[in-house]
């Protein structure tokens, strides 16, 4: 288990897991199409590493394309990122959703089985277990309704793998549900770079910090919470990207289908988030209480014991870290890459 594809290698939590896989002593190829990202990325994971990296600018769902990549190297197992991931964009663009993330996905199952490479870790999110019926959420957890289709691409993908693994034993499927990943690496040379006026909450924060936004919206001060703000278990992308390493390493046991949760399994409210961020960085952060947003729910934290158990893993940075590293990449790269 030495070479590695990693899809959509030039985005968030990808460009973190290649630095984690090569200090690791992995070999990596990346394929992506750009389309939410740009190669500058992959310049500074080289530039932190010290390490050059294959790069494919293609789709996923480029069959010849993914063909001729697994021809030219010999990959052992594919880490798989790619996909669209904005909820609001995806309940206006469901057809766009469904293609890229679905149909990309099958496309690539089958250039993969057609090489005889079998082994995948695919990027999940907690959004499949809808609004829990409990927390912490553990992987016995029942999945739920999600409440829009870039959610149901993942819930559906989860499935396909699970089946295509149950139909040929030779299949091994890593089912990883992130929490909410937040934070940078250490350098501030690589981070979130959403395009816009971000929607999710750290890299909204980071840009009131900077000014580009006047002041945060609070969606919801009237949840059934602590202090009435919506609570998620955040997660430090270094954390998250350590996680993928050591499942690469479980690959080894020939393990089948297997499901984890990768949060710290603590829940911090939003205003907790917006303390901690003011504390970390000393910089400001205006904020108005808004109405709540269509699809949040109130409370998402992990019960993150079994990754501990089968891979060894469990996140090691706080909210404090997660904040200060939120912060040194966005005040070093105030307009992203
Ligand atoms: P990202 O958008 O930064 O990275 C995804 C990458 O995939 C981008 O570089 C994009 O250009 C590429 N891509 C998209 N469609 C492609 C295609 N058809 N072919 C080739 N490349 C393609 O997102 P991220 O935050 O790094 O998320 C990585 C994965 O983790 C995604 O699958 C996402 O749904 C999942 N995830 C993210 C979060 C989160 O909060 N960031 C939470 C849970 C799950
Ligand atoms: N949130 C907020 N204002 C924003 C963005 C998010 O109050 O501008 C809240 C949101 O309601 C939720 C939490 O922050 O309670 C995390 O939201 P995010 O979109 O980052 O992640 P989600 O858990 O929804 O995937």
């Amino acid at each position: 288990m030495q070479n590695i594809l990693v899809t959509g290698g030039a985005g968030y939590i990808g460009s973190h897991t290649l630095v984690e896989l090569i200090e690791s002593g992995y070999d990596v190829v990346v394929v992506d199409n750009l389309s939410n990202s740009s190669k500058e990325s992959i310049k500074r994971v080289e530039e932190i590493t010290g390490y050059s990296i294959k790069f494919y600018e293609n789709d996923i769902a480029d069959m010849v394309a993914m063909d001729k990549i697994f021809k030219e190297n010999n990959i052992d197992a594919v880490i798989h990122f790619a996909g669209l991931k904005a909820v609001g964009e995806s309940v206006e663009k469901p057809l766009e959703y469904y293609k890229n993330n679905i149909s990309g996905t099958l496309n690539m199952c089958e250039v993969m089985r057609n090489n005889n490479v079998k082994n995948i870790i695919f990027s999940s999110s907690a959004t499949v277990y809808g609004d829990p019926v409990e927390v912490p959420i553990t992987e016995q957890t029942p999945k739920g309704i999600c409440t829009n289709p870039y959610g149901w691409t993942k819930s559906m993908l989860e499935q396909m793998l699970t089946d295509i693994q149950k139909a040929d034993n030779e299949w091994n499927v890593i089912l990883l549900r992130y929490f909410n990943p937040i934070g940078a690496h250490k350098s501030g040379r690589i981070g979130e770079d959403p395009n816009g006026i971000p929607n999710n909450l750290m890299p909204y924060i980071t840009k009131v910090a900077t000014g580009q936004l006047e002041r945060l919206n609070i969606f919801g001060d009237d949840y059934p919470t602590p202090d009435g703000t919506g609570v998620r278990d955040y997660i430090h992308v270094v954390d998250l990207a350590k996680g993928h390493v050591l499942s690469v390493k479980k690959l080894i046991e020939n393990p089948g289908t297997k499901v984890y949760n990768l949060g710290t399994g603590k829940g911090y409210s939003v205003l907790e988030v917006v303390n901690n961020f003011i504390e970390a960085s000393g910089v400001d952060v205006p904020y108005v209480i808004a109405p709540r947003r269509a699809g949040d729910i109130a409370e998402c934290y992990a019960d993150a014991s079994l990754a501990k158990k089968e891979l060894g893993w469990e996140a090691k940075f706080g909210i404090k870290e997660m904040c200060a590293d939120s912060w040194n990449w966005q005040k070093n790269n105030p307009s992203g890459y």
